[in-house]
């Protein structure tokens, strides 16, 4: 058994020297700076507290700030924290901080108050984002003037998708800029990683070939190199639906993907894998664009009988059987003779 320095009670267990009621006694148990400063970005709203930002609610913030900032004794351990706030004056909140505390045992109650200021700043990505900053510019070029401007726009979305999906887990991801200049599209990118990966999924989707160049641009505070990084991208001539050219044989590209093509043979209809790295070696023979209508006039199997439409002679045209025919066919011309496109 202990007793209490101050009033001599006999107690079980002290807190230097003293007993709970003596050490309790007018003493506080938490205690606020005089002012919190909460940062809100005039830009996009997002509120800043130390070096953190977050899309957050601005009473909540104003709350939150006034129990992050609560000192609380060595001796005692906040159990549950109550606030309120009262606007002081414009962008001047006073919020008061009501504890309950466990001390030897013991709960306790104490309260205390802070004011907090709202400052009005732009964040960090705001700021690089209006200052145009950018480490990554992703050059998307056409294989050749035929590649239509669609594809290039189709490309672009593609980009902004990726970095709206990103930009979910990454606030510092962002598209600074991006302007259709001569034969393409440059996009600037706010990280070298967010280029990368934003070069990997057009060169995947489109079996583009990629070229990338650092540049060295200067050096940190810290003294780090800093480096902006151009990728090239040049999507190729090609376009699904095409009718293209490859090991002598001519085939209709059915699919492009990471890992390569898929084909279909025009002359029997047998489709293939081609392997990335033969893909280059496709040439456009006719563009889906620029296939031929031919009218059907009958279709018996393997065979459909359509009016050429150079000269409207009679044609007999071999098509899969389980092609379904309408009133017209898709044809290309190959070496004088007609073949049906499926
Ligand atoms: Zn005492
Ligand atoms: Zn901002």
């Amino acid at each position: 058994m202990n007793f209490c320095v101050k009033c001599g009670n006999e107690t079980e267990r002290t807190i230097n020297g003293l007993c709970t009621e003596c050490f309790l006694d007018g003493r506080k148990l938490t205690s606020l700076p005089h002012h919190v400063d909460v940062k809100i970005c005039t830009n996009c709203g997002e509120i800043g507290f130390g070096e953190t930002w977050v899309a957050k609610n601005i009473q909540e913030a104003i709350e939150d700030a006034a129990k992050d900032s609560l000192i609380v004794i060595k001796e005692a351990k906040a159990v549950s924290m109550e606030t309120a706030s009262v606007e002081q004056e414009p962008y001047t909140h006073l919020v008061v901080v009501d504890s309950v505390l466990e001390i030897n045992g013991y709960t306790a109650e104490d309260s205390s108050s802070t004011f907090v200021r709202l400052k009005n700043t732009v964040c960090k990505r705001c700021s690089r984002q209006l200052g145009n900053y950018y480490e990554a510019i992703l050059q998307i070029r056409a294989g050749s003037k035929d590649v239509p401007k669609r594809v290039m726009q189709e490309a672009l979305r593609r980009v902004e998708n990726l970095v709206d999906t990103q930009s979910l887990s990454n606030r510092h991801v962002f598209i600074t800029k991006a302007e259709e200049v001569q034969g393409g599209v440059d996009i600037y990118l706010s990280s070298i990683s967010l280029g990368k990966a934003a070069a990997k999924d057009i060169s995947d989707t489109y079996c583009a070939e990629t070229k990338e160049a650092a540049k060295l641009t200067g050096v940190t505070e810290e003294g780090q190199e800093m480096y902006r990084v151009t990728y090239l991208v040049r999507l190729p001539d090609f376009l699904v639906g095409d009718v293209i050219q490859f090991e002598g044989r001519y085939f209709k590209l059915m699919r492009i993907s990471s890992s390569g093509a898929k084909v279909m043979d025009i002359m029997n209809f047998r489709e293939r894998s081609v392997k990335r790295s033969d893909v280059p070696l496709f040439k456009v023979y006719a563009r889906s664009a620029d296939l031929r209508e031919a009218v059907v006039v009958s279709r018996a199997g393997e065979e459909a009988q359509v009016l050429n439409p150079s000269n409207y002679s009679t044609v007999d045209l071999t098509v899969p059987t389980d092609a379904e025919i309408e009133d017209t066919v898709n044809v290309v011309e190959i070496d004088d003779a007609l073949y049906y496109v499926p």
